[in-house]
């Protein structure tokens, strides 16, 4: 039993399988809560064909109830807190937060404090932080990826 075990741990690594319990893809809900666009257009290149996200288990939905992480660019204004607050709450469990920009981060922010209601972080537990102005394609993904094992559900008795 324990060198079917064995074999079975190096035939997951082999073909490059998920661990038991972690996901082998994340679904994404973005909200932008007042970013310049400049976060939307990098988080569009690693949705396009030359990054293509989705060949690594990652892909876009349009409700939050689908969703394994809210994906949050720019600093977030006082008429955004809510819906994004709302977009949150709709999540199912287990999820994750990301905070996709310097902006979203509370780092380097032009706009008139008055109108922010602050960075992410003042408002939900952030998980996975991809700091840039705009951060690149590739930096967008690697995160996104490396934080997939944040994601673990209970493992069922078949898969151990
Ligand atoms: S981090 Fe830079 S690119 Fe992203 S929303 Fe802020 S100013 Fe725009």
């Amino acid at each position: 039993m324990y060198v079917m075990y064995k074999r079975l741990q190096q035939l997951r690594r082999g073909i490059a399988l998920p661990a038991p319990g972690v996901p082998g893809s994340l679904a994404l809900r973005h909200v932008d809560c007042g970013s310049c666009n400049g976060c939307e257009h990098e988080l569009a290149n690693a949705a396009a064909p030359h990054y293509d996200f989705g060949r690594y288990g990652l892909s876009m939905v349009a409700s939050p109830r689908h969703a394994d992480v809210l994906l949050i660019t720019g600093t977030v204004t006082r008429r955004m807190a809510g819906p994004l607050l709302a977009a949150y709450e709709a999540m199912p469990e287990p999820r994750l937060v990301a905070a996709l920009g310097n902006c979203a981060l509370g780092v380097d922010v032009i706009a008139n404090p008055d109108e922010l209601a602050g960075p992410a972080e003042d408002l939900l537990p952030v998980d996975i932080r991809i700091p840039g102005c705009p951060p690149s394609p590739s930096e967008i993904v690697e995160a996104l990826l490396d934080a997939m094992p944040l994601l673990r559900r209970p493992i069922r008795k078949d898969e151990a």
